[in-house]
């Protein structure tokens, strides 16, 4: 019997097996052998970055020399070009079968053991169970808790798909070459270009080699498989102006191919003996560039509430939860930053596939962002302060990650937050509302706080101040 089964051996199989590994669990990953199609390249932008040094990989990832890059060129909306160089450091541009084979073996390093084969859900009324067949042997393995980080495959995670209305997309993908570089601001960067009925995307791995996807909706284009793919893809390439231009320099390597690139997320992100970790939970779009990313921080969560499970039982409910609602949190943040994109280019090309995109969010989060920066621009207007908890602030004992599991924390519960809260930008709330009310000059709030608890950069402080006043569980009287 392992500790843990985990099927899939991605960004998120492979992440989350390390660390189950590393924290002394037995550990099988379950993952499939490569795809018939070319493996697709991808940017990880800078913030990538910070998750790398935080799971100790940065130091692999440095060694495995990706290309780097220093930002994205758009052509998107009402604007023309757009250079966007990253604000914040550089980011890698990955051929994905080599950087899931480095973070496969630094799994395997770990101590995790790797299979290849096929993996396959059994329900079961007390959870569910998995077989794995490797050739044509197919047998049952035996764990106490399995984390599904298969992908859009989602071996158990399809059981559980909530589809997001108007959101089919087809990425119609293809790798082109041009010996003498392509004639661009910036040979590193992700270029993206909105254009009528569609979005297109490349990410180069060198300054030669450029993977190219159409993001297209499967319907309004009337796609077919074999030949009629290429023709598809061709004909999207015509409908752009400057991905027409920049390719007309460049040869198709490759017959094009079609990945299903639609939205969805899941009715529930775990079940009594798993976990949905990564793609197998929810899919966010691939303009934010982000599926990578969210799919390592889905993992080491996975990771934490798995800990958790398999040492301290009792927890396993709160933990599973915790898991649960911060999926589910995950997801809409990234919803809505995509649907904010998708507005723009709506206002421009006025077509279906655009203006059903921009719906795809709910205004609460943008509206409560609104009102946090009136708070802090007041806030930044005072000469001084004379602030109280309000009446119906309490507090509670709230689930939160600490270290390798998860506790159970104090937590600030008012009418005005829409869920328990003990952290915000780093910083303790219930800490700093008790100690609001003994000082009545900002400055001297932040000395304070930084004194009696983990010290935070300013910035954060005056956003958590800003969003206490904001949500009234502080009142300036
Ligand atoms: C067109 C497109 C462009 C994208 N561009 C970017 C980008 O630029 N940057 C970015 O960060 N993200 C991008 N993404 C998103 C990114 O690819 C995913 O979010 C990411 O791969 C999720 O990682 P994962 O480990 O959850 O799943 P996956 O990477 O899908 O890994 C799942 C693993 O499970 C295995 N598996 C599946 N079924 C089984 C089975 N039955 N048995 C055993 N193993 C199985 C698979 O072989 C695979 O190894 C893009 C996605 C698309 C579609």
């Amino acid at each position: 019997m392992f500790d843990a089964a985990i099927i899939g051996g991605g960004p998120a199989g492979a992440t989350a097996g390390r660390l189950l590994a590393q924290w002394g669990h037995s550990v099988t990953i379950l993952t499939a052998p490569p795809s018939r199609h070319p493996s697709l390249a991808e940017c990880l932008p800078p913030s990538t970055s910070k998750l790398f040094h935080f799971l100790e990989i940065q130091g692999a990832i440095d060694e495995a020399e990706f290309f780097p890059t220093t930002g994205n060129t758009v052509w998107w909306g009402k604007n023309r070009r757009r250079a966007e160089p990253y604000p914040d450091g550089t980011g890698h541009q990955v051929r994905r079968s080599d950087f899931d084979r480095l973070l496969l073996g630094l799994a395997g390093a770990a101590g995790a053991q790797v299979q290849v084969g096929k993996a396959f859900h059994v329900p079961d009324a007390n959870g569910a169970r998995i077989e794995f067949q490797i050739d044509a042997e197919r047998a049952a393995i035996p764990a106490r808790i399995i984390l599904d980080c298969s992908g859009r495959a989602g071996v158990i995670g399809r059981t559980l798909r909530v589809k997001e209305k108007n959101s089919r997309t087809v990425a119609l993908c293809g790798i082109w070459r041009n010996e003498r570089g392509w004639k661009l601001p910036d040979a590193s960067h992700t270029l993206v270009e909105a254009y009528s009925d569609g979005w297109a995307w490349s990410v180069p791995i060198s300054p030669f080699l450029r993977y190219v996807a159409f993001m297209v909706d499967p319907g309004e284009t009337r796609l077919v498989r074999g030949t009629g793919l290429s023709a598809a893809y061709i004909a999207q390439l015509a409908k752009t102006r400057a991905f027409r231009k920049i390719f007309s320099r460049g040869n198709l390597e490759t017959a094009p191919w079609g990945a299903d690139a639609s939205l969805y997320s899941a009715k529930r992100f775990f079940g009594p003996n798993f976990l949905l970790a990564g793609d197998a939970g929810s899919f966010i779009d691939p303009l934010s560039s982000f599926g990578v990313k969210k799919a390592m921080a889905s993992a080491w969560i996975a990771a934490v509430v798995a800990n958790t499970c398999l040492r301290r039982p009792a927890m396993r409910e709160i933990a599973m939860k915790f898991f649960d609602d911060r999926e589910r949190e995950v997801y809409s943040g990234y919803l809505q930053k995509s649907a904010a994109l998708f507005r723009e280019a709506a206002g421009k090309y006025g077509h279906a596939f655009w203006t059903l995109r921009s719906e795809l969010l709910e205004t609460q989060k943008a509206k409560d962002n609104r009102e946090v920066a009136d708070a802090l621009k007041q806030l930044k207007r005072k000469s001084s302060i004379r602030l109280r908890r309000a009446e119906s602030v309490r507090m509670e004992s709230r689930p939160a990650i600490e270290g390798r599991e998860i506790v159970l924390r104090d937590a600030l519960v008012a009418p005005g937050l829409p869920a328990p809260l003990d952290y915000f930008e780093n910083v303790d709330l219930p800490r700093l509302v008790d100690m609001a009310g003994y000082h009545t000059q900002v400055p001297d709030l932040f000395e304070a706080y930084n004194r009696a608890c983990r010290p935070v950069a300013l910035p954060n402080f005056l956003a958590a101040l800003a969003m206490l006043l904001a949500a009234q569980v502080l009142v300036d009287e």
